[in-house]
Protein backbone atom coordinates (compact mmCIF):
# COMPACT_ATOMS: atom_id res chain seq x y z
CA UNK A 1 0.00 0.00 0.00
CA UNK A 2 0.87 3.44 -0.60
CA UNK A 3 0.11 6.34 1.48
CA UNK A 4 0.78 10.51 0.12
CA UNK A 5 0.72 12.65 3.49
CA UNK A 6 0.32 15.63 1.34
CA UNK A 7 0.81 18.06 4.11
CA UNK A 8 3.17 16.27 6.67
CA UNK A 9 2.89 13.43 9.01
CA UNK A 10 4.43 13.00 12.54
CA UNK A 11 7.70 11.01 12.60
CA UNK A 12 6.65 8.22 14.67
CA UNK A 13 3.47 7.22 12.05
CA UNK A 14 5.73 7.54 9.54
CA UNK A 15 8.39 4.94 11.03
CA UNK A 16 5.73 2.85 12.08
CA UNK A 17 4.38 2.20 8.48
CA UNK A 18 7.42 2.14 6.88
CA UNK A 19 8.11 -0.95 9.55
CA UNK A 20 5.37 -2.31 8.31
CA UNK A 21 6.13 -2.54 5.04
CA UNK A 22 4.12 0.59 3.47
CA UNK A 23 5.41 3.52 1.34
CA UNK A 24 4.56 6.87 2.42
CA UNK A 25 5.44 10.09 0.34
CA UNK A 26 5.35 13.21 2.63
CA UNK A 27 6.32 15.56 0.16
CA UNK A 28 3.88 18.25 -0.35
CA UNK A 29 2.23 19.13 -3.63
CA UNK A 30 0.32 21.70 -5.05
CA UNK A 31 -2.90 21.10 -6.40
CA UNK A 32 -1.80 20.85 -10.11
CA UNK A 33 0.26 18.34 -9.43
CA UNK A 34 -1.31 16.83 -6.85
CA UNK A 35 -3.86 15.63 -9.60
CA UNK A 36 -1.60 13.66 -11.26
CA UNK A 37 0.87 12.30 -8.45
CA UNK A 38 -2.58 10.85 -6.66
CA UNK A 39 -3.04 7.79 -9.21
CA UNK A 40 -0.22 6.28 -7.94
CA UNK A 41 -1.92 6.39 -3.77
CA UNK A 42 -4.35 4.28 -1.95
CA UNK A 43 -4.29 6.44 0.79
CA UNK A 44 -4.10 10.41 1.20
CA UNK A 45 -3.51 12.05 4.34
CA UNK A 46 -3.96 15.95 4.78
CA UNK A 47 -4.62 19.10 7.06
CA UNK A 48 -6.13 22.02 6.09
CA UNK A 49 -4.06 22.99 3.50
CA UNK A 50 -5.16 21.22 1.02
CA UNK A 51 -8.48 20.99 -0.72
CA UNK A 52 -10.12 17.98 -2.19
CA UNK A 53 -13.15 18.85 -4.06
CA UNK A 54 -15.36 17.94 -7.13
CA UNK A 55 -12.65 18.16 -10.00
CA UNK A 56 -9.99 16.10 -7.32
CA UNK A 57 -12.19 13.47 -6.82
CA UNK A 58 -13.41 12.85 -10.64
CA UNK A 59 -9.00 12.89 -11.50
CA UNK A 60 -9.10 10.55 -8.54
CA UNK A 61 -11.82 7.94 -8.67
CA UNK A 62 -10.80 6.09 -12.10
CA UNK A 63 -7.22 5.75 -10.42
CA UNK A 64 -6.69 3.34 -6.55
CA UNK A 65 -7.33 5.63 -4.12
CA UNK A 66 -9.77 4.53 -1.66
CA UNK A 67 -9.15 6.50 1.58
CA UNK A 68 -8.77 10.26 2.76
CA UNK A 69 -7.81 10.87 5.95
CA UNK A 70 -8.11 14.27 7.57
CA UNK A 71 -5.41 15.08 10.70
CA UNK A 72 -6.99 16.67 12.42
CA UNK A 73 -11.18 18.01 13.22
CA UNK A 74 -12.92 19.71 10.49
CA UNK A 75 -13.94 17.83 6.96
CA UNK A 76 -14.90 21.23 5.76
CA UNK A 77 -11.45 20.98 2.81
CA UNK A 78 -12.88 18.02 1.58
CA UNK A 79 -16.37 17.03 -0.61
CA UNK A 80 -17.06 14.31 1.89
CA UNK A 81 -20.46 13.32 0.03
CA UNK A 82 -19.38 13.09 -3.51
CA UNK A 83 -15.85 11.40 -2.27
CA UNK A 84 -17.91 8.82 -0.43
CA UNK A 85 -20.46 8.35 -3.31
CA UNK A 86 -17.01 7.78 -5.47
CA UNK A 87 -16.06 4.90 -3.22
CA UNK A 88 -13.95 6.80 -1.56
CA UNK A 89 -13.79 6.53 2.54
CA UNK A 90 -13.28 9.88 4.37
CA UNK A 91 -12.39 9.83 7.77
CA UNK A 92 -10.71 11.97 10.36
CA UNK A 93 -9.03 12.31 14.12
CA UNK A 94 -11.24 14.61 15.84
CA UNK A 95 -10.12 14.05 19.67
CA UNK A 96 -6.43 14.24 19.08
CA UNK A 97 -6.31 17.85 18.99
CA UNK A 98 -8.90 18.77 21.97
CA UNK A 99 -6.60 19.63 24.74
CA UNK A 100 -4.15 21.70 22.39
CA UNK A 101 -7.09 23.92 21.36
CA UNK A 102 -8.04 24.19 24.63
CA UNK A 103 -4.36 25.74 25.89
CA UNK A 104 -3.63 28.00 23.23
CA UNK A 105 -7.60 29.83 23.75
CA UNK A 106 -6.47 30.30 27.25
CA UNK A 107 -2.89 31.66 26.30
CA UNK A 108 -4.81 34.61 24.18
CA UNK A 109 -7.30 35.15 26.68
CA UNK A 110 -4.51 35.46 29.70
CA UNK A 111 -2.43 37.36 26.84
CA UNK A 112 -5.25 39.99 26.34
CA UNK A 113 -6.23 40.51 29.56
CA UNK A 114 -2.46 41.11 30.47
CA UNK A 115 -1.42 42.87 27.50
CA UNK A 116 1.32 40.42 27.01
CA UNK A 117 1.42 40.58 23.14
CA UNK A 118 1.40 44.30 22.49
CA UNK A 119 3.88 44.49 25.12
CA UNK A 120 6.07 42.22 23.57
CA UNK A 121 5.56 44.56 20.57
CA UNK A 122 5.93 48.09 22.20
CA UNK A 123 8.48 47.29 24.43
CA UNK A 124 10.91 45.65 21.85
CA UNK A 125 10.01 49.58 20.13
CA UNK A 126 11.58 50.87 23.35
CA UNK A 127 8.23 51.80 24.86
CA UNK A 128 8.41 51.37 29.10
CA UNK A 129 4.15 51.27 29.16
CA UNK A 130 3.88 50.12 32.55
CA UNK A 131 1.52 52.75 33.82
CA UNK A 132 -1.21 52.07 30.45
CA UNK A 133 -1.06 47.91 30.82
CA UNK A 134 -3.17 47.63 33.98
CA UNK A 135 -4.78 44.20 32.96
CA UNK A 136 -7.79 42.22 33.85
CA UNK A 137 -7.85 39.28 36.00
CA UNK A 138 -9.83 35.87 34.03
CA UNK A 139 -10.49 34.70 37.88
CA UNK A 140 -14.02 35.44 38.94
CA UNK A 141 -15.03 36.42 35.02
CA UNK A 142 -18.41 34.77 33.23
CA UNK A 143 -16.76 33.19 30.38
CA UNK A 144 -19.25 32.14 27.15
CA UNK A 145 -18.94 29.06 25.59
CA UNK A 146 -20.75 28.64 22.07
CA UNK A 147 -20.47 25.26 20.53
CA UNK A 148 -19.77 22.72 23.70
CA UNK A 149 -18.32 19.73 22.13
CA UNK A 150 -14.69 18.10 22.56
CA UNK A 151 -12.81 21.16 22.42
CA UNK A 152 -15.96 23.59 24.60
CA UNK A 153 -15.67 21.10 27.46
CA UNK A 154 -12.24 20.59 27.66
CA UNK A 155 -11.92 24.22 27.98
CA UNK A 156 -14.64 24.66 30.68
CA UNK A 157 -12.66 22.40 32.89
CA UNK A 158 -9.59 24.45 32.52
CA UNK A 159 -11.09 27.34 32.65
CA UNK A 160 -13.43 26.26 35.45
CA UNK A 161 -10.01 25.32 37.34
CA UNK A 162 -8.48 28.67 36.94
CA UNK A 163 -11.85 30.53 39.22
CA UNK A 164 -13.97 31.38 35.83
CA UNK A 165 -17.65 30.71 35.76
CA UNK A 166 -18.34 29.37 32.99
CA UNK A 167 -22.00 29.45 31.09
CA UNK A 168 -22.07 27.84 27.24
CA UNK A 169 -24.75 27.87 24.20
CA UNK A 170 -24.36 24.91 21.70
CA UNK A 171 -27.34 24.28 19.34
CA UNK A 172 -27.43 20.48 19.92
CA UNK A 173 -26.36 19.93 23.57
CA UNK A 174 -28.15 21.65 25.99
CA UNK A 175 -27.71 19.62 29.28
CA UNK A 176 -24.45 19.10 31.05
CA UNK A 177 -23.60 17.51 34.46
CA UNK A 178 -20.84 20.53 35.26
CA UNK A 179 -22.05 24.03 33.57
CA UNK A 180 -25.12 25.93 32.70
CA UNK A 181 -26.72 26.12 29.24
CA UNK A 182 -27.62 29.52 28.47
CA UNK A 183 -29.86 30.47 24.78
CA UNK A 184 -27.15 32.20 22.89
CA UNK A 185 -28.34 35.82 23.31
CA UNK A 186 -28.05 35.57 27.17
CA UNK A 187 -24.23 33.83 26.71
CA UNK A 188 -23.61 36.83 24.75
CA UNK A 189 -25.29 39.52 27.10
CA UNK A 190 -23.34 37.97 30.09
CA UNK A 191 -20.09 36.45 29.12
CA UNK A 192 -16.78 39.11 30.07
CA UNK A 193 -15.06 36.67 27.57
CA UNK A 194 -16.38 34.26 25.00
CA UNK A 195 -14.57 31.60 23.14
CA UNK A 196 -15.93 29.93 19.66
CA UNK A 197 -15.61 26.02 19.39
CA UNK A 198 -18.57 25.06 16.67
CA UNK A 199 -18.04 23.34 13.41
CA UNK A 200 -17.75 25.08 9.91
CA UNK A 201 -20.48 27.26 9.41
CA UNK A 202 -22.02 28.56 6.14
CA UNK A 203 -22.16 32.41 7.40
CA UNK A 204 -20.94 34.10 10.30
CA UNK A 205 -22.50 33.79 13.64
CA UNK A 206 -21.07 36.32 15.16
CA UNK A 207 -21.76 39.86 13.47
CA UNK A 208 -23.08 43.39 13.62
CA UNK A 209 -26.46 42.08 15.88
CA UNK A 210 -24.38 40.24 18.00
CA UNK A 211 -21.57 42.13 19.10
CA UNK A 212 -24.54 44.86 19.72
CA UNK A 213 -25.68 42.20 22.36
CA UNK A 214 -22.33 41.63 24.00
CA UNK A 215 -20.96 43.53 26.88
CA UNK A 216 -18.91 47.08 26.07
CA UNK A 217 -15.52 45.95 27.12
CA UNK A 218 -15.54 42.07 26.00
CA UNK A 219 -12.86 39.47 24.98
CA UNK A 220 -13.45 36.95 22.26
CA UNK A 221 -11.39 34.32 20.83
CA UNK A 222 -11.71 32.56 17.80
CA UNK A 223 -9.83 29.04 17.48
CA UNK A 224 -12.70 27.53 15.61
CA UNK A 225 -12.84 28.36 12.28
CA UNK A 226 -12.28 31.85 10.11
CA UNK A 227 -15.93 32.19 8.76
CA UNK A 228 -17.79 32.09 12.21
CA UNK A 229 -17.13 35.59 12.39
CA UNK A 230 -17.67 38.59 10.47
CA UNK A 231 -13.78 40.04 10.07
CA UNK A 232 -15.51 43.50 9.30
CA UNK A 233 -17.45 43.70 11.82
CA UNK A 234 -15.26 42.46 14.22
CA UNK A 235 -12.31 45.42 13.15
CA UNK A 236 -15.20 47.49 13.98
CA UNK A 237 -15.81 46.31 17.29
CA UNK A 238 -11.93 46.06 17.54
CA UNK A 239 -11.83 50.24 16.88
CA UNK A 240 -14.66 50.95 19.55
CA UNK A 241 -14.99 50.21 23.11
CA UNK A 242 -17.01 46.87 22.10
CA UNK A 243 -13.90 44.99 22.06
CA UNK A 244 -11.46 44.55 25.08
CA UNK A 245 -9.37 42.12 22.78
CA UNK A 246 -10.04 39.61 20.15
CA UNK A 247 -7.66 36.65 20.27
CA UNK A 248 -7.47 34.72 16.96
CA UNK A 249 -6.22 31.43 15.05
CA UNK A 250 -8.08 30.78 12.33
CA UNK A 251 -9.24 33.45 9.52
CA UNK A 252 -11.60 33.77 6.36
CA UNK A 253 -8.20 34.28 4.33
CA UNK A 254 -5.66 31.50 5.20
CA UNK A 255 -2.67 32.07 4.94
CA UNK A 256 -2.98 35.67 3.78
CA UNK A 257 -4.93 37.19 6.32
CA UNK A 258 -6.52 40.48 6.47
CA UNK A 259 -3.92 42.78 7.61
CA UNK A 260 -6.07 45.89 9.25
CA UNK A 261 -6.93 42.44 11.52
CA UNK A 262 -3.38 40.92 12.33
CA UNK A 263 -1.93 44.51 13.21
CA UNK A 264 -4.46 45.83 15.34
CA UNK A 265 -3.35 46.36 18.55
CA UNK A 266 -6.30 45.37 20.42
CA UNK A 267 -5.52 41.51 18.72
CA UNK A 268 -3.32 38.62 19.51
CA UNK A 269 -3.19 36.32 16.93
CA UNK A 270 -1.88 32.65 16.00
CA UNK A 271 -1.20 31.65 12.19
CA UNK A 272 -4.14 28.66 12.77
CA UNK A 273 -1.57 26.80 15.31
CA UNK A 274 -4.69 25.33 17.44
CA UNK A 275 -3.43 21.89 17.19
CA UNK A 276 0.06 22.57 16.58
CA UNK A 277 1.64 20.42 19.01
CA UNK A 278 4.09 17.53 19.88
CA UNK A 279 1.29 15.99 21.45
CA UNK A 280 -1.38 16.69 19.04
CA UNK A 281 1.07 15.20 16.59
CA UNK A 282 1.72 12.47 18.49
CA UNK A 283 -1.75 11.51 19.00
CA UNK A 284 -3.04 12.64 15.18
CA UNK A 285 -0.18 10.09 14.57
CA UNK A 286 -1.32 7.04 16.45
CA UNK A 287 -4.75 7.59 15.44
CA UNK A 288 -4.00 7.50 11.87
CA UNK A 289 -1.86 4.43 12.57
CA UNK A 290 -4.45 2.60 13.46
CA UNK A 291 -7.20 4.40 10.77
CA UNK A 292 -4.78 2.67 8.30
CA UNK A 293 -3.81 -0.54 9.65
CA UNK A 294 -7.48 -1.58 10.15
CA UNK A 295 -8.14 0.04 6.56
CA UNK A 296 -5.11 -2.19 5.12
CA UNK A 297 -6.80 -5.29 7.02
CA UNK A 298 -9.99 -4.90 5.23
CA UNK A 299 -7.98 -4.19 1.92
CA UNK A 300 -5.84 -7.37 2.65
CA UNK A 301 -9.63 -9.51 3.41
CA UNK A 302 -10.76 -8.47 0.35
CA UNK A 303 -7.92 -9.60 -1.86
CA UNK A 304 -7.78 -12.94 -0.35
P1 LIG B 1 -17.25 19.05 18.16
O1 LIG B 1 -17.99 18.51 16.98
O2 LIG B 1 -16.84 18.12 19.24
O3 LIG B 1 -18.11 20.23 18.84
C1 LIG B 1 -18.78 21.21 18.12
C2 LIG B 1 -20.04 21.57 18.90
O4 LIG B 1 -20.66 22.68 18.26
C3 LIG B 1 -21.06 20.45 18.95
O5 LIG B 1 -21.44 20.20 20.30
C4 LIG B 1 -22.26 20.99 18.14
O6 LIG B 1 -23.49 20.57 18.67
C5 LIG B 1 -22.07 22.47 18.29
N1 LIG B 1 -22.65 23.29 17.23
C6 LIG B 1 -22.78 23.01 15.91
N2 LIG B 1 -23.27 24.08 15.24
C7 LIG B 1 -23.44 25.05 16.17
C8 LIG B 1 -23.91 26.40 16.10
N3 LIG B 1 -24.27 26.97 14.94
N4 LIG B 1 -23.98 27.09 17.26
C9 LIG B 1 -23.61 26.54 18.43
N5 LIG B 1 -23.16 25.28 18.55
C10 LIG B 1 -23.06 24.55 17.43
O7 LIG B 1 -15.99 19.82 17.56
P2 LIG B 1 -14.63 20.19 18.33
O8 LIG B 1 -13.68 19.05 18.20
O9 LIG B 1 -14.94 20.72 19.66
O10 LIG B 1 -14.10 21.34 17.34
C11 LIG B 1 -14.73 22.60 17.31
C12 LIG B 1 -14.15 23.49 16.23
O11 LIG B 1 -12.75 23.67 16.44
C13 LIG B 1 -14.28 22.99 14.80
O12 LIG B 1 -14.65 24.07 13.95
C14 LIG B 1 -12.91 22.60 14.43
O13 LIG B 1 -12.72 22.69 13.05
C15 LIG B 1 -12.10 23.62 15.19
N6 LIG B 1 -10.69 23.22 15.41
C16 LIG B 1 -9.73 24.16 15.25
C17 LIG B 1 -8.41 23.82 15.44
C18 LIG B 1 -7.34 24.86 15.29
O14 LIG B 1 -6.23 24.51 14.88
N7 LIG B 1 -7.60 26.10 15.60
C19 LIG B 1 -8.04 22.51 15.78
C20 LIG B 1 -9.05 21.59 15.97
C21 LIG B 1 -10.40 21.94 15.79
Amino acid sequence: MRILANDGLDKKAVGKFIEEGIYVDTKHYEKDELKDIIKNFEVLIIRSATTIDKEFIDLAKTKKLKLIIRAGVGLDNIDVDYAEKNGITVTNTPNASSNSVAELVLGHMISLARYITISNITLRDGQWNKKIYTGTEISGKTFGIIGFGRIGKALAKKASALGMNVIFYDKYYKNDDNFPYLPFEEVLKRADFISLHVPSTEKPIIGEEEFKLMKDGVFLVNAARGGAIDEDCLIQALNTDKLAGAGIDVFMEEPCPKAALCNHPKVSVTPHIGAATKEAQMRIGEEIIDIVMDFNGKINTIAI
